[in-house]
């Protein structure tokens, strides 16, 4: 098999980018290692940033989120007892965000992908990437059981934090920035209506508490953990007690419902520079992680491939190398900043097992100051929404 760009990983960013990669003229062949259902199954995300709407609008797989996605102007923070708005719409002159899901982002850019014979190939074994610092990379894998081969000019690595792409760099090239934080989230999915139009980010004495939802009928809410927590010491009946201690307000409960999934995600910072080695290029969170807090992960990946297919396309249609060339550092600077915003909000919401009332009085100092001062408030909005794109 033969193409211009090989894509290992068909989430968010394998896809879109595949997608965008067509639109633009050029090749691709997607190489997923689960099944079609899965990857369509799985709950991740579900906040999209007013760029990536724009994003999915421009690249006409945007209808059924237009129809179906709830579009948020804005978050409330709730701590010492009270609630306070942050006002998208007023803070960033007229943005927003929309809460339409990953897995159906994903099914709509595979819906796409195919109705033009997109290649998309599901279930593969042994997934293996060679000859990246040449000109003639190779994907190689297995399929049905029978070995075969991908040669291509570039790789796309899309395949999440645990593929095979960024670990099949040799190691003395990447420098890696992580930080691993001392709780993790334990969310679930309920067959309830959400509780609030809109997100509650709830900084509690009992650790920190997210009510989200996906559509009308479905919430989806979190409250922190230890990391090491296991979920069979959850049953349904103390989640819900747990989430309306932390969301509870004097003469406001949370409406509960059956819990569909329930599981419990670590949360971690992590960053590998660069994000290219030779003809060998990351993307999403193969190359970045952020604690969810911020809402960032799939956005961070939509802002990547995007600047990876124009740079690949510049240079099918002009043999042009400088935006291959500045991929990475392009990619960089928003993943900081992005970094950034996600690290705060996690730090100024969560408990952390070794502070001190020093550090709580600072904490609820801060939320003060974010939701008294116009100032502080928009700089949440404006890294919220969304920061420009390129
Ligand atoms: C449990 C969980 C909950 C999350 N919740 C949120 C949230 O609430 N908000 C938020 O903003 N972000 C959240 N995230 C992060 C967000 O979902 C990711 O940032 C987003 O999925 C990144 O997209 P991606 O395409 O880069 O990677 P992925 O979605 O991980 O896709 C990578 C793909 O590559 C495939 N793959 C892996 N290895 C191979 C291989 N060897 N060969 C071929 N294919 C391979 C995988 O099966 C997968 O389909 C969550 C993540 C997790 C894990």
């Amino acid at each position: 098999m033969r193409t211009q760009v090989g894509i290992v990983g068909a989430g968010p960013a394998g896809l879109l980018l595949s997608h965008l990669l067509h639109l633009q003229g050029v090749e691709s062949v997607v190489l997923e290692a689960r099944s079609r259902q899965y990857v369509e199954e799985r709950v991740r995300a579900g906040v999209l940033e007013h760029g990536t709407v724009n994003t999915l609008k421009e690249a006409g797989v945007g209808a059924r989120m237009m129809r179906q996605g709830l579009m948020h102007h804005g978050i409330e923070l709730q701590f010492a007892k009270r609630r306070h708005r942050i006002d998208f719409q007023e803070l960033t002159g007229g943005k927003g965000v929309m809460v339409y899901a990953q897995h159906e982002v994903v099914k709509d850019l595979v819906e796409a992908r195919l109705a033009v014979q997109g290649q998309l190939y599901y279930e593969l074994e042994d997934v293996r990437v060679s000859a990246f610092d040449g000109s003639k990379p190779k994907i190689h894998f297995r399929r049905d059981g029978t070995a075969q081969e991908l040669t291509c000019d570039f790789i796309a690595g899309c395949d999440g934090f645990h593929g095979i792409c960024r670990p099949s760099i040799p190691a003395r090239v990447l420098n890696i920035f992580e930080r691993v934080y001392p709780f993790a989230w334990l969310g679930i999915l309920a067959q309830a209506a959400p509780s609030s139009k809109e997100l509650i980010y709830a900084y509690h004495e009992r650790g920190f508490a997210l009510l989200s939802m996906r559509s009308p009928e479905i919430s989806r809410l979190y409250i922190q953990c230890p990391p090491e927590e296991d979920i069979a010491n959850w049953p349904d009946e103390k989640i819900w007690q747990e989430l309306q201690t932390r969301l509870g307000m004097d003469g406001w409960k949370l409406t509960e419902g059956s819990v569909l999934q329930k599981g419990i995600t670590g949360m971690r910072s992590f960053v590998v520079e660069p994000m290219r080695f030779g003809s060998l290029f990351l993307a999403g969170d193969s190359a970045h992680i952020v604690p969810p807090t911020g809402a960032k992960g799939l956005n961070l990946a939509a802002a990547d491939v995007r600047v990876l297919a124009r740079a690949l396309a510049e240079y099918y249609s002009s043999g042009k190398t400088h935006l291959l060339d500045a991929y990475s550092e392009t990619c960089l600077r928003r993943v900081w900043k992005v970094q950034r915003f996600s690290w705060w909000m996690t730090s100024m919401l969560h408990r952390f097992a070794e502070e001190n009332p020093f550090d709580q009085r600072r904490q609820l100092a801060e939320l003060d100051y974010v939701t008294s001062s116009r100032a502080a408030s928009t700089s949440l909005a404006e890294n919220y929404v969304g920061l420009p794109l390129d």
